[in-house]
């Protein structure tokens, strides 16, 4: 009889830099190792700079292998001013759904699994609705989904109109655990609207067929254990750690100044300083840090952004927060800080082909605000970090980073909210993990590891290749079953 096609997966990823990226890379592996068709869907419209990263990363793909689709704009004109970028991101998503419709059931064949990112998780409904198999796909770790079950638990488990406080601190898994402090902190307002999407998302969430998570079971080993467990006895959807996606470095969009810079530095000195695709500092912190780096006495490569000047933490470009486009960040350094650090300093404005940075030879460890894929990329180039998290599920990572992982340390000081890291505790920390010490040298080493176990669990008979080819086979399955019901 002839070969069942391929089944077909259509991946649906919100317009984040951080979320486009390793979907991509997801449905590139699922195609060239899984057997796979794949189709990456994305959005437009809710910000130039947002549609510029994702047309980017969709054409650094194989065109032969993955088919890239860009559902039209919706307006949003409507949408309070102020509103926050989570609320953009589900309207966006929602209003964009009768399109996606249109276009899943445009598919002739069908569609073996749909696979919506964490910020697209009603697309999960849309699923459910048309008879297709659901993943949700999270470009964070497997312990921000813990804390995510953990909010949803403890809500529930409230008599109605009550709720249960988080007991600090938060069990996660085993030995794990979390501060309340330490959870995003949409998690700890239940005035804000946030809070009850939160627990909308949480429980759809269980009705989902299962996760795939941009993580490896090496990184957070208790937590991913206890999932496996909760999926054995049916207490929630099974979770597949399939990462880390890095994207490749002949894949890398930016200047490359800076690297021919590095080439220059000796192997292994230089401290690179960023805050992702969106953080910002204050005017005062980006002071601090600049006279930190300065006083440490290390080859630093720092990407400046735009600082903040309200008490924002990160800006996508969809109005408010930094300035515009034809600001220079630069000009936001201390006076003098240039000129006194040139040669040992390098200060790059908004961006760097981040994954040729770090797998360098120059680099030594990275002052990092704990973005996902950052931490992923820093990791699979066996470097330390500095964690210094700013929004979003960053303090989860950090303290995964921290105090599970052991490759990054974080200096008592960065603890996000609206305290200053002084310029003294930026030296000193970046000492710690520099120069010679118990600290530095464990972060080290445990970075090394980790690094060969990030590439082990990729590998043909890695675990996070095995756990993508399991889903696969299951897709496999239903893609049989519907070409036999056919004939
Ligand atoms: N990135 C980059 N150059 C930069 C800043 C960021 O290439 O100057 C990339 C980085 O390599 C990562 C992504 O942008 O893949 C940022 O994702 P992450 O999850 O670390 O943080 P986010 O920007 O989503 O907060």
């Amino acid at each position: 009889s002839p070969r069942p096609p391929p089944p077909h997966v259509v991946l649906v990823s919100s317009p984040c830099a951080g979320h486009v990226m390793p979907m991509a890379e997801l449905a590139r592996r699922l195609v060239a190792f899984h057997g796979c068709a794949a189709t990456l869907v994305t959005f437009s419209g809710l910000a130039a700079s947002l549609d510029a990263r994702s047309a980017a990363v969709i054409a650094s793909l194989p065109a032969s292998s993955v088919a890239a689709v860009t559902l039209p704009e919706v307006a949003l004109d409507d949408v309070p001013a102020g509103a926050s970028f989570d609320t953009l991101i589900f309207e966006l998503v929602r209003r964009s759904l009768p399109s996606l419709r249109e276009f899943l059931r445009s598919i002739s064949g069908g569609v073996a699994a749909l696979v919506p990112d964490l910020f697209c998780g009603v697309v999960l409904d849309l699923a459910a609705e048309l008879g297709i198999p659901r993943y949700l796909f999270l470009p964070s770790n497997v312990a921000s989904l813990a804390c995510m079950r953990r909010l949803v638990e403890l809500h529930d488990g409230a008599a109605p109109g009550e709720y249960r406080d988080f007991p600090d601190p938060l069990h996660l898994a085993g030995d794990v655990t979390i501060s309340v402090a330490d959870l995003p902190i949409e998690f700890l307002d239940r005035s804000n609207p946030v809070f009850g999407q939160l627990i909308d998302e949480g429980r759809r969430h269980r009705r989902a067929d299962g996760f795939l998570v941009n993580s490896f079971a090496e990184m957070e080993p208790t937590i991913v254990e206890d999932f496996k467990k909760a999926a054995e006895e049916g207490a929630f959807p099974p979770v597949y750690p399939v990462g880390p996606f890095v994207r490749s470095s002949s894949n890398e969009i930016g200047e490359s100044a800076c690297l021919e810079w590095l080439d220059r530095q000796p192997a292994g000195s230089v401290v690179y300083v960023s805050f992702g695709s969106a953080g910002m500092l204050s005017v005062e912190q980006t002071r601090e840090l600049a006279a930190g780096l300065e006083i440490s006495g290390h080859r630093f490569l720092w990407v400046v952004r735009m600082p903040s000047l309200d008490s924002e933490t990160y800006d996508f470009g969809t109005g408010g927060g930094g300035g515009g486009h034809d600001d220079d960040p630069l000009a936001w350094l201390p006076d003098g800080f240039l000129e006194r650090t040139r040669g040992r300093g390098l200060a790059v404005a908004s961006w760097t082909p981040q994954v040729r940075v770090l797998s360098h030879p120059g680099m030594a460890a990275f002052v990092s605000h704990c973005g996902w894929n950052s931490a992923l990329e820093s990791v699979s180039a066996g470097v330390p970090m500095m964690a210094w998290p700013l929004y979003a599920e960053q303090k989860v990572n950090a303290v995964i980073l921290t105090e599970v992982a052991g490759v990054a340390l974080r200096p008592a000081a960065a603890r996000g909210g609206d305290g200053v890291v002084t310029r003294e505790e930026v030296a000193a920390a970046v000492k710690e993990l520099m120069d010679p010490g118990e600290k530095g040298n464990a972060a080290r080493r445990r970075a090394k590891e980790l690094q060969a176990a990030a590439a082990r669990a990729r590998s043909p008979d890695g675990a996070s290749h095995r756990e993508l080819d399991e889903v696969a086979g299951k897709w496999k399955q239903t893609t049989v079953l519907r070409t036999n019901n056919a004939v």
